[in-house]
Protein backbone atom coordinates (compact mmCIF):
# COMPACT_ATOMS: atom_id res chain seq x y z
CA UNK A 1 0.00 0.00 0.00
CA UNK A 2 1.57 3.50 -1.15
CA UNK A 3 0.20 6.73 0.84
CA UNK A 4 -0.28 9.88 -0.20
CA UNK A 5 -0.86 12.45 2.65
CA UNK A 6 -2.69 15.71 1.90
CA UNK A 7 -2.09 18.42 4.81
CA UNK A 8 -3.27 22.36 4.83
CA UNK A 9 -1.49 25.41 5.63
CA UNK A 10 -1.90 29.07 6.33
CA UNK A 11 -5.74 29.22 6.10
CA UNK A 12 -8.36 27.05 6.27
CA UNK A 13 -10.56 26.58 3.41
CA UNK A 14 -8.04 26.23 0.45
CA UNK A 15 -9.86 23.61 -0.85
CA UNK A 16 -7.57 20.84 0.45
CA UNK A 17 -10.74 17.84 -0.08
CA UNK A 18 -10.54 18.81 -4.06
CA UNK A 19 -7.10 18.91 -4.08
CA UNK A 20 -7.20 15.19 -2.33
CA UNK A 21 -10.01 13.70 -4.21
CA UNK A 22 -8.68 15.46 -7.76
CA UNK A 23 -4.62 13.88 -6.96
CA UNK A 24 -6.96 10.62 -6.46
CA UNK A 25 -9.12 10.68 -9.70
CA UNK A 26 -5.36 11.27 -11.38
CA UNK A 27 -4.03 8.40 -10.07
CA UNK A 28 -7.31 6.38 -10.65
CA UNK A 29 -6.73 7.80 -14.24
CA UNK A 30 -3.04 6.31 -14.78
CA UNK A 31 -4.76 2.89 -13.59
CA UNK A 32 -4.35 2.87 -10.52
CA UNK A 33 -7.07 1.14 -7.41
CA UNK A 34 -7.60 4.25 -4.88
CA UNK A 35 -8.89 4.35 -1.62
CA UNK A 36 -8.90 7.45 0.92
CA UNK A 37 -9.14 8.31 4.92
CA UNK A 38 -10.62 11.84 6.31
CA UNK A 39 -8.95 13.00 9.30
CA UNK A 40 -10.91 14.86 11.45
CA UNK A 41 -9.17 16.65 14.30
CA UNK A 42 -12.16 17.10 16.31
CA UNK A 43 -13.59 15.61 19.55
CA UNK A 44 -16.41 14.33 18.44
CA UNK A 45 -17.07 10.91 17.25
CA UNK A 46 -18.60 11.42 14.22
CA UNK A 47 -20.87 14.10 12.12
CA UNK A 48 -24.30 12.76 13.50
CA UNK A 49 -24.50 15.14 16.11
CA UNK A 50 -23.03 18.30 14.30
CA UNK A 51 -25.20 21.15 13.21
CA UNK A 52 -25.28 21.12 9.21
CA UNK A 53 -25.05 25.34 9.97
CA UNK A 54 -22.27 25.30 11.50
CA UNK A 55 -19.85 21.91 10.01
CA UNK A 56 -22.41 21.31 6.38
CA UNK A 57 -24.26 18.74 5.89
CA UNK A 58 -23.77 15.54 7.76
CA UNK A 59 -23.10 12.78 4.94
CA UNK A 60 -24.24 9.38 5.43
CA UNK A 61 -22.44 6.14 4.10
CA UNK A 62 -24.02 2.57 3.32
CA UNK A 63 -22.49 0.93 6.47
CA UNK A 64 -24.89 3.82 8.61
CA UNK A 65 -21.73 6.15 9.32
CA UNK A 66 -22.53 9.38 9.80
CA UNK A 67 -19.45 11.38 8.25
CA UNK A 68 -17.83 14.55 7.47
CA UNK A 69 -19.17 15.72 3.78
CA UNK A 70 -16.01 15.52 2.54
CA UNK A 71 -16.58 11.61 2.46
CA UNK A 72 -19.02 12.56 -0.14
CA UNK A 73 -16.26 14.97 -1.90
CA UNK A 74 -13.98 11.25 -2.11
CA UNK A 75 -17.61 9.17 -2.93
CA UNK A 76 -18.52 11.40 -5.91
CA UNK A 77 -14.63 12.03 -7.17
CA UNK A 78 -13.77 8.35 -6.92
CA UNK A 79 -16.88 6.85 -7.21
CA UNK A 80 -16.11 4.68 -4.30
CA UNK A 81 -18.10 3.57 -1.22
CA UNK A 82 -16.58 4.60 2.09
CA UNK A 83 -17.13 2.99 5.66
CA UNK A 84 -18.02 5.09 8.79
CA UNK A 85 -14.15 3.87 9.44
CA UNK A 86 -12.41 5.62 6.27
CA UNK A 87 -13.41 8.85 8.67
CA UNK A 88 -10.91 9.41 11.50
CA UNK A 89 -11.98 11.64 14.65
CA UNK A 90 -9.88 12.16 17.70
CA UNK A 91 -13.24 10.88 19.42
CA UNK A 92 -12.82 8.08 17.81
CA UNK A 93 -9.39 7.61 18.65
CA UNK A 94 -9.50 8.01 22.28
CA UNK A 95 -13.11 6.40 22.73
CA UNK A 96 -11.02 2.85 21.16
CA UNK A 97 -7.59 3.74 23.30
CA UNK A 98 -10.02 4.82 26.67
CA UNK A 99 -12.06 1.12 25.90
CA UNK A 100 -8.66 -0.67 25.66
CA UNK A 101 -7.64 0.47 28.99
CA UNK A 102 -10.64 -0.04 30.22
CA UNK A 103 -10.74 -4.16 29.51
CA UNK A 104 -6.82 -4.20 30.88
CA UNK A 105 -5.48 -4.31 27.38
CA UNK A 106 -2.62 -2.06 28.08
CA UNK A 107 -1.30 -4.57 30.61
CA UNK A 108 -0.95 -1.82 33.78
CA UNK A 109 1.22 0.82 31.58
CA UNK A 110 0.36 4.77 31.87
CA UNK A 111 -1.90 5.08 28.78
CA UNK A 112 -0.42 7.92 27.16
CA UNK A 113 -0.66 10.10 24.23
CA UNK A 114 2.89 9.11 22.43
CA UNK A 115 2.78 5.87 22.11
CA UNK A 116 -0.76 4.78 22.90
CA UNK A 117 -2.65 7.17 20.96
CA UNK A 118 -0.53 7.71 17.87
CA UNK A 119 -0.08 3.38 17.53
CA UNK A 120 -3.73 3.57 17.38
CA UNK A 121 -3.63 6.20 14.70
CA UNK A 122 -1.43 4.86 12.84
CA UNK A 123 -3.00 1.32 12.79
CA UNK A 124 -6.59 2.63 12.25
CA UNK A 125 -4.97 4.28 8.97
CA UNK A 126 -2.96 0.64 8.08
CA UNK A 127 -6.24 -1.34 8.77
CA UNK A 128 -8.91 1.04 6.96
CA UNK A 129 -6.89 1.31 3.66
CA UNK A 130 -6.58 -1.87 3.23
CA UNK A 131 -10.69 -2.20 2.63
CA UNK A 132 -11.93 -2.23 -0.64
CA UNK A 133 -13.89 0.53 -1.13
CA UNK A 134 -14.72 0.02 -5.20
CA UNK A 135 -16.13 -3.12 -5.51
CA UNK A 136 -13.61 -5.24 -6.62
CA UNK A 137 -11.14 -7.96 -4.35
CA UNK A 138 -8.30 -6.74 -2.14
CA UNK A 139 -6.98 -3.42 -1.16
CA UNK A 140 -6.28 -0.46 -3.08
CA UNK A 141 -2.43 0.83 -4.70
CA UNK A 142 -2.71 3.73 -2.89
CA UNK A 143 -4.63 5.60 -0.09
CA UNK A 144 -5.34 9.42 0.10
CA UNK A 145 -5.28 10.29 3.87
CA UNK A 146 -6.52 13.93 4.16
CA UNK A 147 -5.49 15.41 7.16
CA UNK A 148 -8.21 18.36 8.47
CA UNK A 149 -7.33 21.62 9.62
CA UNK A 150 -4.05 23.25 8.95
CA UNK A 151 -0.37 22.80 10.27
CA UNK A 152 -0.13 24.49 13.40
CA UNK A 153 -3.60 23.80 15.20
CA UNK A 154 -3.58 22.57 18.69
CA UNK A 155 -6.10 19.27 18.59
CA UNK A 156 -3.91 17.76 15.31
CA UNK A 157 -1.08 17.80 17.22
CA UNK A 158 -1.44 13.84 17.93
CA UNK A 159 -2.04 12.76 14.43
CA UNK A 160 0.96 14.95 12.87
CA UNK A 161 3.32 13.14 15.19
CA UNK A 162 1.21 9.86 14.66
CA UNK A 163 1.57 10.97 11.00
CA UNK A 164 5.52 11.25 10.94
CA UNK A 165 6.48 8.08 12.73
CA UNK A 166 4.19 6.55 10.21
CA UNK A 167 6.04 7.92 6.96
CA UNK A 168 9.09 6.59 8.52
CA UNK A 169 7.35 3.24 9.66
CA UNK A 170 6.18 2.92 5.65
CA UNK A 171 9.93 4.33 4.56
CA UNK A 172 10.79 5.89 1.49
CA UNK A 173 8.95 5.26 -1.60
CA UNK A 174 5.73 4.53 0.15
CA UNK A 175 4.48 8.14 1.52
CA UNK A 176 4.06 10.91 -0.56
CA UNK A 177 3.30 13.90 1.36
CA UNK A 178 1.55 17.01 -0.45
CA UNK A 179 1.34 20.30 1.38
CA UNK A 180 -1.54 22.21 0.32
CA UNK A 181 -0.91 26.33 0.73
CA UNK A 182 -1.79 29.73 0.13
CA UNK A 183 0.61 32.12 -2.40
CA UNK A 184 -2.01 35.28 -1.79
CA UNK A 185 -1.42 38.61 -3.59
CA UNK A 186 -1.30 41.89 -2.08
CA UNK A 187 -3.28 44.36 -3.84
CA UNK A 188 -0.90 46.80 -2.97
CA UNK A 189 2.26 45.56 -4.42
CA UNK A 190 0.53 43.18 -6.81
CA UNK A 191 3.27 40.50 -6.19
CA UNK A 192 2.86 36.86 -5.23
CA UNK A 193 3.94 36.33 -1.63
CA UNK A 194 5.49 33.47 -0.87
CA UNK A 195 6.18 33.93 3.00
CA UNK A 196 3.12 32.69 4.40
CA UNK A 197 3.73 29.26 2.75
CA UNK A 198 7.53 29.47 4.00
CA UNK A 199 6.35 29.45 7.63
CA UNK A 200 3.80 26.82 7.02
CA UNK A 201 6.42 24.53 5.54
CA UNK A 202 8.39 25.45 8.72
CA UNK A 203 5.84 24.59 11.30
CA UNK A 204 5.53 21.32 9.15
CA UNK A 205 8.51 20.17 9.08
CA UNK A 206 9.12 21.66 12.69
CA UNK A 207 6.77 18.98 13.27
CA UNK A 208 8.77 16.19 11.81
CA UNK A 209 6.93 15.86 8.68
CA UNK A 210 8.88 16.24 5.00
CA UNK A 211 7.03 17.87 1.94
CA UNK A 212 7.42 16.15 -1.04
CA UNK A 213 4.86 18.22 -3.09
CA UNK A 214 3.69 21.62 -2.93
CA UNK A 215 0.26 22.53 -3.64
CA UNK A 216 -0.20 26.66 -4.15
CA UNK A 217 -3.42 27.85 -4.25
CA UNK A 218 -3.50 31.24 -6.26
CA UNK A 219 -5.33 33.75 -8.03
CA UNK A 220 -3.66 33.39 -11.04
CA UNK A 221 -0.52 30.59 -11.68
CA UNK A 222 2.25 31.32 -9.51
CA UNK A 223 5.12 33.19 -11.51
CA UNK A 224 8.30 31.15 -12.65
CA UNK A 225 10.08 33.17 -9.76
CA UNK A 226 8.10 32.56 -7.18
CA UNK A 227 7.87 28.47 -7.54
CA UNK A 228 11.74 29.21 -7.69
CA UNK A 229 11.75 31.01 -4.29
CA UNK A 230 9.69 28.41 -2.63
CA UNK A 231 11.51 25.63 -4.09
CA UNK A 232 14.19 27.32 -2.57
CA UNK A 233 13.24 28.02 0.81
CA UNK A 234 11.24 25.43 1.58
CA UNK A 235 13.50 22.44 0.07
CA UNK A 236 11.11 21.17 -2.36
CA UNK A 237 12.73 20.47 -5.91
CA UNK A 238 10.73 23.15 -8.55
CA UNK A 239 8.95 19.99 -10.60
CA UNK A 240 7.19 19.32 -7.35
CA UNK A 241 5.84 22.89 -6.90
CA UNK A 242 2.15 22.98 -8.55
CA UNK A 243 -0.31 25.93 -9.39
CA UNK A 244 -4.12 25.85 -7.84
CA UNK A 245 -5.07 28.82 -9.50
CA UNK A 246 -8.57 29.72 -9.42
CA UNK A 247 -10.62 27.95 -12.19
CA UNK A 248 -14.38 28.13 -12.78
CA UNK A 249 -15.18 24.82 -11.45
CA UNK A 250 -13.35 22.04 -9.69
CA UNK A 251 -13.93 19.12 -12.10
CA UNK A 252 -11.20 21.50 -13.91
CA UNK A 253 -8.82 20.37 -11.16
CA UNK A 254 -7.92 17.09 -12.47
CA UNK A 255 -6.88 18.05 -15.45
CA UNK A 256 -5.03 21.63 -14.09
CA UNK A 257 -2.54 19.09 -11.88
CA UNK A 258 -2.43 16.39 -14.73
CA UNK A 259 -0.92 19.39 -16.89
CA UNK A 260 1.55 20.21 -14.58
CA UNK A 261 2.99 16.47 -14.42
CA UNK A 262 1.72 15.73 -10.95
CA UNK A 263 0.90 12.19 -11.87
CA UNK A 264 5.06 11.58 -12.65
CA UNK A 265 5.97 13.02 -9.83
CA UNK A 266 3.76 11.69 -7.30
CA UNK A 267 4.77 8.43 -8.83
CA UNK A 268 8.24 9.05 -8.93
CA UNK A 269 8.04 9.50 -5.16
CA UNK A 270 6.10 6.84 -4.57
CA UNK A 271 8.33 4.41 -6.63
CA UNK A 272 5.22 3.52 -9.16
CA UNK A 273 6.63 4.92 -12.19
CA UNK A 274 7.22 1.52 -13.77
CA UNK A 275 3.62 0.76 -13.56
CA UNK A 276 1.16 4.10 -14.37
CA UNK A 277 -0.39 4.97 -17.55
CA UNK A 278 -0.83 8.01 -19.09
CA UNK A 279 -3.73 9.43 -17.04
CA UNK A 280 -7.05 9.28 -19.38
CA UNK A 281 -8.80 12.57 -18.50
CA UNK A 282 -10.94 12.92 -21.27
CA UNK A 283 -14.50 12.67 -19.51
CA UNK A 284 -13.46 14.70 -16.86
CA UNK A 285 -12.54 17.55 -19.72
CA UNK A 286 -15.03 17.25 -21.65
CA UNK A 287 -17.31 17.58 -18.18
CA UNK A 288 -15.56 20.83 -17.09
CA UNK A 289 -15.89 22.63 -20.26
CA UNK A 290 -19.63 21.24 -21.14
CA UNK A 291 -20.22 22.82 -17.71
CA UNK A 292 -18.95 25.83 -18.88
CA UNK A 293 -21.10 26.13 -21.59
CA UNK A 294 -24.47 25.43 -20.65
CA UNK A 295 -27.07 28.35 -20.57
CA UNK A 296 -30.77 27.30 -20.86
CA UNK A 297 -31.84 27.55 -17.43
CA UNK A 298 -33.27 25.06 -15.03
CA UNK A 299 -34.76 26.88 -11.49
CA UNK A 300 -35.02 25.05 -8.77
CA UNK A 301 -36.22 26.40 -5.84
CA UNK A 302 -34.84 24.37 -2.24
CA UNK A 303 -36.95 24.93 0.38
CA UNK A 304 -34.87 24.10 3.39
CA UNK A 305 -34.01 25.25 7.05
CA UNK A 306 -29.96 26.46 6.13
CA UNK A 307 -30.45 27.93 3.19
CA UNK A 308 -27.84 30.51 4.15
CA UNK A 309 -24.95 28.05 3.95
CA UNK A 310 -25.43 25.83 0.84
CA UNK A 311 -22.85 23.55 2.25
CA UNK A 312 -25.87 22.17 4.74
CA UNK A 313 -27.22 20.26 1.50
CA UNK A 314 -24.21 20.07 -0.32
CA UNK A 315 -25.00 16.67 -1.23
CA UNK A 316 -28.41 17.69 -2.48
CA UNK A 317 -27.26 20.83 -4.61
CA UNK A 318 -24.24 18.37 -6.16
CA UNK A 319 -27.00 15.89 -6.96
CA UNK A 320 -29.07 18.69 -8.69
CA UNK A 321 -26.51 19.60 -10.66
CA UNK A 322 -25.48 15.82 -12.03
CA UNK A 323 -28.99 15.74 -13.42
CA UNK A 324 -29.40 19.24 -14.79
CA UNK A 325 -25.88 18.55 -16.39
CA UNK A 326 -27.34 14.71 -18.12
CA UNK A 327 -30.51 16.95 -19.14
CA UNK A 328 -28.03 19.90 -20.32
CA UNK A 329 -29.28 22.68 -18.42
CA UNK A 330 -27.94 25.32 -16.02
CA UNK A 331 -28.45 24.76 -12.68
CA UNK A 332 -29.72 27.22 -10.68
CA UNK A 333 -31.06 26.93 -7.30
CA UNK A 334 -33.02 29.71 -5.73
CA UNK A 335 -32.57 28.92 -1.74
CA UNK A 336 -36.24 29.73 -0.38
CA UNK A 337 -35.94 30.06 3.73
CA UNK A 338 -39.30 27.50 4.62
CA UNK A 339 -39.82 29.73 7.40
CA UNK A 340 -40.30 32.57 5.59
CA UNK A 341 -42.91 31.44 3.77
CA UNK A 342 -45.21 31.03 7.10
CA UNK A 343 -48.11 32.89 7.68
CA UNK A 344 -46.05 34.53 11.15
CA UNK A 345 -43.40 35.90 9.08
CA UNK A 346 -45.91 37.68 6.73
CA UNK A 347 -46.81 39.89 10.24
CA UNK A 348 -43.45 39.82 11.52
CA UNK A 349 -40.95 40.49 8.43
CA UNK A 350 -43.42 40.70 5.13
CA UNK A 351 -40.67 42.18 2.83
CA UNK A 352 -39.22 38.62 3.42
CA UNK A 353 -42.38 36.61 2.80
CA UNK A 354 -43.04 38.31 0.29
CA UNK A 355 -39.43 37.44 -1.21
CA UNK A 356 -40.00 33.89 -0.64
CA UNK A 357 -43.05 33.49 -2.39
CA UNK A 358 -41.97 35.80 -5.24
CA UNK A 359 -38.58 33.30 -5.52
CA UNK A 360 -40.84 30.21 -5.10
CA UNK A 361 -43.26 31.26 -7.84
CA UNK A 362 -40.83 31.85 -10.16
CA UNK A 363 -38.95 28.80 -10.21
CA UNK A 364 -39.56 25.07 -12.42
CA UNK A 365 -39.01 22.88 -9.84
CA UNK A 366 -39.43 22.50 -6.34
CA UNK A 367 -37.10 20.45 -3.74
CA UNK A 368 -38.02 19.98 0.38
CA UNK A 369 -34.77 18.62 1.74
CA UNK A 370 -34.37 16.48 4.91
CA UNK A 371 -34.35 17.49 8.42
CA UNK A 372 -35.11 18.00 12.09
CA UNK A 373 -36.97 19.76 14.36
CA UNK A 374 -40.28 21.90 13.88
CA UNK A 375 -38.40 25.15 12.42
CA UNK A 376 -39.88 26.08 9.22
CA UNK A 377 -41.99 22.73 8.97
CA UNK A 378 -44.71 24.65 8.37
CA UNK A 379 -43.21 26.48 5.39
CA UNK A 380 -42.08 23.14 3.74
CA UNK A 381 -45.82 22.28 4.03
CA UNK A 382 -47.02 25.28 2.45
CA UNK A 383 -44.70 24.48 -0.26
CA UNK A 384 -45.67 21.18 -1.27
CA UNK A 385 -49.37 22.23 -1.42
CA UNK A 386 -48.17 25.22 -3.78
CA UNK A 387 -46.31 22.52 -6.26
CA UNK A 388 -49.20 20.11 -5.60
CA UNK A 389 -52.07 22.45 -6.38
CA UNK A 390 -50.29 24.64 -9.25
CA UNK A 391 -48.62 20.81 -11.22
CA UNK A 392 -45.15 22.34 -10.40
CA UNK A 393 -42.68 19.07 -10.28
CA UNK A 394 -41.87 18.48 -6.49
CA UNK A 395 -39.05 16.11 -4.94
CA UNK A 396 -39.22 15.63 -0.81
CA UNK A 397 -36.87 13.79 0.24
CA UNK A 398 -36.99 12.11 4.34
CA UNK A 399 -39.05 15.15 6.14
CA UNK A 400 -39.83 16.75 2.38
CA UNK A 401 -41.55 13.23 1.65
CA UNK A 402 -43.14 13.51 5.31
CA UNK A 403 -44.47 16.90 4.49
CA UNK A 404 -46.02 16.12 1.56
CA UNK A 405 -48.19 13.34 3.39
CA UNK A 406 -49.06 15.70 6.24
CA UNK A 407 -49.83 18.36 3.56
CA UNK A 408 -52.54 15.82 1.41
CA UNK A 409 -53.60 14.69 4.42
CA UNK A 410 -54.97 18.43 5.51
CA UNK A 411 -55.78 19.47 2.28
CA UNK A 412 -57.55 16.30 0.78
CA UNK A 413 -58.52 13.84 3.53
CA UNK A 414 -59.46 17.10 5.83
CA UNK A 415 -57.68 16.41 8.51
CA UNK A 416 -56.47 19.85 9.19
CA UNK A 417 -54.67 18.87 12.51
CA UNK A 418 -52.57 16.43 10.71
CA UNK A 419 -49.08 15.87 11.76
CA UNK A 420 -45.91 14.18 12.40
CA UNK A 421 -45.65 13.27 16.18
CA UNK A 422 -42.39 14.79 16.00
CA UNK A 423 -43.95 18.08 15.98
CA UNK A 424 -47.37 17.83 17.50
CA UNK A 425 -46.88 14.43 19.83
CA UNK A 426 -50.63 14.65 20.69
CA UNK A 427 -51.94 15.47 17.21
CA UNK A 428 -55.47 13.58 16.79
CA UNK A 429 -54.40 12.29 13.00
CA UNK A 430 -50.36 11.12 13.45
CA UNK A 431 -49.97 10.57 9.50
CA UNK A 432 -45.78 10.57 10.66
CA UNK A 433 -44.94 8.51 13.70
CA UNK A 434 -41.75 7.31 15.07
CA UNK A 435 -41.05 3.77 14.42
CA UNK A 436 -37.68 3.01 15.15
CA UNK A 437 -36.03 0.22 14.14
CA UNK A 438 -34.55 -0.69 17.49
CA UNK A 439 -35.70 0.68 20.86
CA UNK A 440 -38.82 2.53 21.42
CA UNK A 441 -37.69 3.84 24.64
CA UNK A 442 -33.73 5.83 23.87
CA UNK A 443 -33.52 8.45 21.29
CA UNK A 444 -29.71 7.30 21.02
CA UNK A 445 -29.41 4.60 18.40
CA UNK A 446 -32.94 4.94 17.49
CA UNK A 447 -32.31 6.32 14.37
CA UNK A 448 -32.77 4.20 11.12
CA UNK A 449 -29.31 4.83 9.39
CA UNK A 450 -27.43 3.28 5.86
CA UNK A 451 -28.76 1.63 3.02
CA UNK A 452 -31.88 -0.35 3.21
CA UNK A 453 -34.18 -1.95 0.77
CA UNK A 454 -37.05 -0.30 -1.34
CA UNK A 455 -38.79 -2.65 -2.89
CA UNK A 456 -40.97 -1.37 -5.98
CA UNK A 457 -45.06 -2.15 -5.16
CA UNK A 458 -46.47 -0.18 -8.48
CA UNK A 459 -44.32 -1.28 -10.85
CA UNK A 460 -45.84 1.18 -13.61
CA UNK A 461 -44.96 3.97 -11.01
CA UNK A 462 -42.74 6.95 -12.18
CA UNK A 463 -40.08 6.37 -9.73
CA UNK A 464 -40.03 2.91 -10.66
CA UNK A 465 -39.66 3.73 -14.29
CA UNK A 466 -37.06 5.86 -13.44
CA UNK A 467 -35.18 3.76 -11.43
CA UNK A 468 -35.00 1.58 -14.63
CA UNK A 469 -37.80 -0.89 -13.83
CA UNK A 470 -35.48 -2.71 -11.40
CA UNK A 471 -37.66 -4.76 -8.34
CA UNK A 472 -36.12 -2.46 -5.75
CA UNK A 473 -33.29 -0.33 -4.96
CA UNK A 474 -30.64 0.17 -2.36
CA UNK A 475 -30.64 4.02 -0.76
CA UNK A 476 -29.46 5.32 2.19
CA UNK A 477 -31.51 6.20 4.82
CA UNK A 478 -31.36 8.43 8.04
CA UNK A 479 -34.54 9.29 10.22
CA UNK A 480 -36.75 8.45 12.92
CA UNK A 481 -39.93 8.71 11.90
CA UNK A 482 -42.28 7.07 8.99
CA UNK A 483 -45.76 7.34 7.26
CA UNK A 484 -48.18 5.78 9.77
CA UNK A 485 -49.03 2.14 8.21
CA UNK A 486 -52.68 2.47 10.17
CA UNK A 487 -53.60 5.57 7.55
CA UNK A 488 -51.71 4.03 4.42
CA UNK A 489 -54.98 2.92 3.07
CA UNK A 490 -57.09 6.36 3.75
CA UNK A 491 -54.26 7.70 2.20
CA UNK A 492 -54.07 5.55 -0.88
CA UNK A 493 -57.89 5.85 -1.63
CA UNK A 494 -57.49 9.75 -1.43
CA UNK A 495 -55.26 9.19 -4.36
CA UNK A 496 -51.80 9.13 -2.82
CA UNK A 497 -49.81 6.21 -4.27
CA UNK A 498 -46.92 4.13 -1.88
CA UNK A 499 -45.22 3.33 -4.78
CA UNK A 500 -41.98 1.76 -2.98
CA UNK A 501 -42.49 -0.24 0.86
CA UNK A 502 -39.70 -1.30 2.80
CA UNK A 503 -39.29 -5.48 3.27
CA UNK A 504 -41.66 -5.90 5.74
CA UNK A 505 -44.56 -3.47 3.74
CA UNK A 506 -44.82 -1.37 6.80
CA UNK A 507 -42.07 1.12 5.99
CA UNK A 508 -43.50 3.57 3.10
CA UNK A 509 -40.31 4.53 0.86
CA UNK A 510 -41.36 6.29 -2.08
CA UNK A 511 -45.03 8.23 -2.47
CA UNK A 512 -46.47 9.66 -5.70
CA UNK A 513 -49.35 11.76 -6.47
CA UNK A 514 -49.88 9.74 -10.34
CA UNK A 515 -52.46 12.68 -11.14
CA UNK A 516 -49.71 15.20 -11.03
CA UNK A 517 -47.35 15.54 -13.39
CA UNK A 518 -44.59 14.93 -11.17
CA UNK A 519 -44.88 14.49 -7.28
CA UNK A 520 -42.71 12.51 -5.67
CA UNK A 521 -41.29 12.24 -1.92
CA UNK A 522 -38.83 9.50 -0.53
CA UNK A 523 -38.22 8.29 2.64
CA UNK A 524 -34.84 7.44 1.78
CA UNK A 525 -31.55 10.02 0.67
CA UNK A 526 -31.20 9.62 -2.73
CA UNK A 527 -28.43 12.45 -2.66
CA UNK A 528 -25.81 10.26 -1.43
CA UNK A 529 -25.19 8.25 -3.87
CA UNK A 530 -25.66 10.48 -7.03
CA UNK A 531 -22.28 10.70 -9.46
CA UNK A 532 -21.57 13.28 -12.25
CA UNK A 533 -21.43 10.73 -14.81
CA UNK A 534 -24.81 8.74 -12.72
CA UNK A 535 -27.15 11.18 -12.08
CA UNK A 536 -29.72 10.10 -8.65
CA UNK A 537 -32.80 8.67 -11.12
CA UNK A 538 -35.06 10.81 -9.03
CA UNK A 539 -32.97 14.16 -9.19
CA UNK A 540 -33.19 13.19 -13.39
CA UNK A 541 -36.73 12.84 -12.82
CA UNK A 542 -37.06 16.53 -11.26
CA UNK A 543 -35.29 17.91 -13.80
CA UNK A 544 -36.95 16.30 -17.01
CA UNK A 545 -39.86 17.21 -15.68
CA UNK A 546 -38.86 20.92 -14.63
CA UNK A 547 -38.08 21.16 -18.20
CA UNK A 548 -40.79 19.31 -19.47
CA UNK A 549 -39.13 16.29 -20.65
CA UNK A 550 -39.84 13.96 -18.02
CA UNK A 551 -41.16 11.21 -20.65
CA UNK A 552 -37.56 10.77 -22.68
CA UNK A 553 -36.03 10.00 -18.87
CA UNK A 554 -38.35 7.31 -18.07
CA UNK A 555 -38.40 4.84 -20.28
CA UNK A 556 -35.24 3.53 -19.90
CA UNK A 557 -33.91 2.77 -23.41
CA UNK A 558 -35.11 6.45 -24.00
CA UNK A 559 -33.86 7.64 -21.68
CA UNK A 560 -30.42 6.20 -22.30
CA UNK A 561 -31.24 7.67 -25.17
CA UNK A 562 -31.86 10.91 -24.09
CA UNK A 563 -28.76 11.16 -22.08
CA UNK A 564 -26.67 10.17 -24.88
CA UNK A 565 -27.93 12.63 -27.30
CA UNK A 566 -27.89 14.86 -24.38
CA UNK A 567 -24.26 14.81 -23.73
CA UNK A 568 -21.24 15.47 -25.98
CA UNK A 569 -18.66 12.49 -27.05
CA UNK A 570 -17.25 10.40 -23.50
CA UNK A 571 -19.38 12.29 -21.34
CA UNK A 572 -22.44 10.50 -19.36
CA UNK A 573 -22.97 8.47 -21.78
CA UNK A 574 -22.49 5.22 -20.25
CA UNK A 575 -24.38 5.00 -17.15
CA UNK A 576 -21.43 2.24 -15.86
CA UNK A 577 -18.74 4.64 -15.99
CA UNK A 578 -16.81 4.42 -13.50
CA UNK A 579 -15.10 8.08 -13.54
CA UNK A 580 -17.11 10.77 -10.97
CA UNK A 581 -15.96 14.02 -9.95
CA UNK A 582 -17.85 16.38 -7.66
CA UNK A 583 -20.03 19.12 -9.15
CA UNK A 584 -19.04 22.37 -9.67
CA UNK A 585 -20.67 25.03 -8.12
CA UNK A 586 -22.05 27.60 -10.49
CA UNK A 587 -25.59 27.77 -8.18
CA UNK A 588 -27.36 31.21 -7.30
CA UNK A 589 -27.40 31.71 -4.02
CA UNK A 590 -29.69 34.48 -2.38
CA UNK A 591 -26.32 35.98 -2.02
CA UNK A 592 -24.40 35.82 -5.14
CA UNK A 593 -22.83 33.33 -7.20
CA UNK A 594 -20.11 30.90 -5.92
CA UNK A 595 -17.66 29.31 -8.12
CA UNK A 596 -14.38 27.64 -8.00
CA UNK A 597 -12.49 25.47 -5.91
CA UNK A 598 -12.83 27.14 -2.79
CA UNK A 599 -16.77 25.63 -3.03
CA UNK A 600 -15.81 22.07 -2.40
N1 LIG B 1 -36.96 14.35 11.17
C1 LIG B 1 -37.44 13.31 10.33
C2 LIG B 1 -37.23 11.94 10.92
O1 LIG B 1 -36.49 11.76 11.84
C3 LIG B 1 -36.81 13.40 8.96
C4 LIG B 1 -35.34 13.15 9.00
C5 LIG B 1 -34.63 13.59 7.74
O2 LIG B 1 -35.18 14.34 6.95
N2 LIG B 1 -33.40 13.14 7.55
O3 LIG B 1 -37.83 11.01 10.47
Amino acid sequence: MKYVLVTGGVVSGLGKGVTASSIGVLLKACGLRVTSIKIDPYLNTDAGTMSPFEHGEVFVLDDGGEVDLDLGNYERFLDIKLTRDNNITTGKIYQHVIAKERKGDYLGKTVQVVPHITDAIQEWIERVAAIPVDGEDGPADVCVIELGGTIGDIESAPFIEALGQFSYRVGQGNFCLVHVSLVPVLNVVGEQKTKPTQHSVRGLRGSGLIPDILACRSTKALEENVKEKLAQFCHVPLENIFTLYDVPNIWHIPRLLKDQKAHLVISKVLNLASIVKEPYLEEWTSRAELCANLHVPVRIAVVGKYTSLSDAYLSVLKALLHAAVACRKKLVVDWVPACDLEKETEKENPNAYKAAWKLLKGVDGVLVPGGFGDRGVEGKILAAKYARENKIPFLGICLGMQVAVIEFARSVLCLHDADSTEFKPQTKHPCIIFMPEGSRTHMGGTMRLGSRKSIFSVKDSKSAKLYGNKTFVDERHRHRYEVNPDMVERLEKAGLSFAAKDETGKRMEIVELPSHPFFIGAQFHPEYKSRPGKASPLFLGLIAASCGELDSVMNPSSAHQHLISNCPKNVFVNGNSKKASNGLADVRHNNGYCNGLYTR
